[in-house]
């Protein structure tokens, strides 16, 4: 199943639907048509996943839904809400595709190397990235952002999957400068020594809208994996270029370890989401360095003066 997170336009106010070959039954009509309980539709999709046995229910109303006849409108009628816009949780693995570490010319580390990222980082798919004063090296990162469904404590990798409701794309948007990368610092400059304002700043995690749920990926390491930088100015702007271009097995820890290593020592809650790392391809890396610039289409950067009037 695939589960879209939308918001209304004048409100704000998020819902979700389930969406099939572009087509969205909104959480209302699984309500009204499908016989979904009238709590369940006025949840947004992070509440809905607190709640137990979610997925039979919804599944069950949409499957009333298509057996009524209704076909759903269009998901491009739809403005898309981040997947998970409050997770309690955004832990964060870095340095975890063998060739994006190659890239930096780094060792691969001996455990994962975890960060945390807040609520306030989380924006939709298309929403503008606010380029935050004091940063001039912003860049891209593609991830696998695996969205938990069932809380997971001192859970064994053997295990792990269970726990997971379904999967996001995440971009793990870095201030190269701030986080110290080598090729992003000025003369005179130095990073912050760890990586929270790095990859915490408001609107560092543009995520996707829908949720994919586990059973309709029975191979999670056997994704494709990219990203593409937009040009925001020059003769081609707008025109986008595959930088990240890789599989998800090419991790260094693959999502059963991550739970288990993470869950040792934080409680996972449903909703909570692990993002997975990313690939080689990044801008700090490429030859000579390019960063994100106001302007770009997709994920817009706009500065923080421009922000604030919105
Ligand atoms: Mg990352």
């Amino acid at each position: 199943m695939r589960l879209l997170s939308h918001r209304d336009p004048a409100t704000g106010k998020r819902s979700f639907g389930v969406v099939a070959m572009d087509l969205v039954i909104t959480a209302d009509e699984l309500a009204s048509v499908g016989g979904l309980d009238a709590t369940d539709a006025l949840l947004d999709t992070y509440w809905l996943l607190a709640s137990d046995d979610w997925e039979a229910r919804v599944k069950a109303a949409y499957a009333a839904c298509v057996e009524a006849g209704l076909a759903g409108r269009h998901v491009s009628e739809f403005t898309a809400a981040a997947a998970i816009q409050t997770p309690e949780k955004i832990v964060c693995v870095g340095l975890n595709y063998r060739d994006h570490v190659a890239e930096g010319g780094r060792a691969a580390p001996e455990r994962p190397i975890l960060f945390a990222k807040f609520a306030n980082a989380v924006v939709a798919d298309g929403d503008p990235i606010i380029h935050p004063a004091g940063s001039h090296a912003l860049d891209l990162e593609a991830e696998l952002g695996v969205v938990i469904g069932k809380r997971a404590r001192r859970v064994a990798a053997a295990d792990a999957y269970e726990h997971v409701a379904g999967y996001v794309v995440t971009n793990d948007i870095s201030a190269r400068d701030w986080q110290g990368v080598k090729g992003a610092l000025r003369d005179g400059e130095v990073g912050d020594g760890q990586w929270l304002r790095a990859k915490g700043s408001d609107t560092f995690l543009p995520m996707s809208a829908i949720i994919v749920t586990r059973e309709e990926v029975p191979l999670p390491h056997e994704l494709p994996i990219r990203g593409w930088y937009i040009p925001g100015s020059g003769p081609d702007a707008g025109t986008p270029v595959l930088w990240q271009d890789a599989s998800t097995s090419d991790m260094i820890w693959q999502i059963p370890e991550l739970i288990e290593y993470i869950s040792a020592v934080i409680t996972l809650e449903p909703g909570d989401i692990i993002s997975t790392g990313t690939p080689s391809g990044v801008g700090v890396f490429r030859d000579p360095p390019v960063f994100l610039q106001p302007g770009g289409i997709d994920n817009p950067i706009v500065a923080e003066e421009v922000a604030a009037e919105r």
